[in-house]
């Protein structure tokens, strides 16, 4: 009864590539990377994830399946962003050992053996932290060590600095990433909450190959506050100390209005200071309320329950 082989996947390494408008990369990336695979001498498959992308993508990614029968291909019913894309072909794999990369060459498929060696070594996850960001502007690193201080100071959970989501996943991690439900995918977060034994390499991150990044300014800010929505309820509770505060100094201060106003009789002027401290409430009521719009709208998102991703269709599987 061999029952544990039968169920063994003969797929040893599953590589998997989130992919939006990403025609002037794919030969360069398919090539670099296939060499690297052959040159490791394992079995592997290459998931393409196509997030609706409005370019050429799709019709290039067939081309390349017809050379190559290891690369598939989930073909999303539209763009579902960087984050999804990733789940969407991360449950597509079977392979023993995982790995999503970027297709703008940013991760170097040359470090790949990199991380099968540490993984043969018995490490269930192996990521790979940059040591320098090439190519990114002063603000983007500012603000990228202010995101990882904030998220830090605010959550339980221990997100290694400077990481992103190239890295290496046991099934078994991979399988316990697939218990975890929530909609808003945090991968970063979710990746530390699952402990299992994890471990870095270091790497210097190039600049993207060809295209331009979809990270604006603007995204980035709304991807940093759902990971701290995702994993801290912090500036939710905050606001009740906020009020404690104010409403202590507010009855110190009615006192000294009581006393003054014994003493000295009534005054009248006073209009600057009123204005102040109204429109200063005003504006902290604003805040705690947006503050609870942040959660309440991804309650929602949760409570709706629909599925993560559609897919249109599946090629080469
Ligand atoms: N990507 C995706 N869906 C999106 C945006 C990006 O699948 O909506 C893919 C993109 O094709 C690339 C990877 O995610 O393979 C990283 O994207 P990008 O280079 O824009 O991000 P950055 O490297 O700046 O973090
Ligand atoms: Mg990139």
């Amino acid at each position: 009864m061999s029952f544990d082989n039968a169920h063994k996947p003969s797929i040893e390494l599953s590589i998997v590539v989130p992919m939006y408008n990403e025609t002037d990369n794919l030969s360069q990336f398919f090539s670099r990377l296939e060499t690297v695979l052959n040159r490791l001498k394992i079995s592997y498959e290459i998931v393409c994830v196509n997030d609706g992308s409005t370019d050429n993508t799709l019709a290039l990614l067939l081309e390349h399946n017809k050379h190559n029968p290891f690369i598939k291909i989930v073909e999303l019913s539209r763009n579902f962003g960087k984050e999804i894309a990733l789940t969407a072909g991360i449950e597509h794999t079977s392979g023993s050992a995982v790995i999503p990369i970027d297709a703008d060459l940013q991760d170097q498929p040359e470090l790949i053996g990199e991380l099968l060696a540490k993984w043969r070594e018995g490490y269930d996850m192996v990521y790979a932290t940059r040591r320098i960001r090439r190519g990114e502007t002063f603000i983007k690193r500012f603000t990228a060590k202010l995101f990882y201080r904030v998220i830090d100071a605010m959550s339980e959970i221990d997100i290694p600095k400077n990481t992103g989501d190239f890295r290496l996943m046991d099934r078994s991690v991979v399988n316990a990433l697939s218990q975890l439900p929530e909609r808003t995918r945090f991968m970063k977060g979710l990746f530390s909450w699952l402990g299992f034994k994890q471990t870095a390499i270091y790497y210097d991150r190039d600049p993207r190959q060809a295209g331009e990044s979809k990270w604006n300014y603007w995204r980035l800010w709304n991807f940093a506050i759902d990971g701290i929505t995702s994993f801290s309820a912090l500036p939710l509770k905050l606001w009740s100390y906020v009020g404690i505060f104010l409403s202590f100094m507010s009855m110190l201060y009615a006192a000294f209005l009581f006393v003054r106003t014994l003493v000295m009789g009534i005054e009248l002027p006073g209009y600057a200071s009123m204005m102040v401290v109204i429109l200063f409430l005003g504006g902290i009521q604003l805040i705690t309320l947006g503050v609870i719009g942040e959660y309440l709208g991804r309650i929602y998102t949760e409570v709706k329950g629909r599925p993560l991703y559609l897919v249109r269709r599946l090629y080469g599987f």
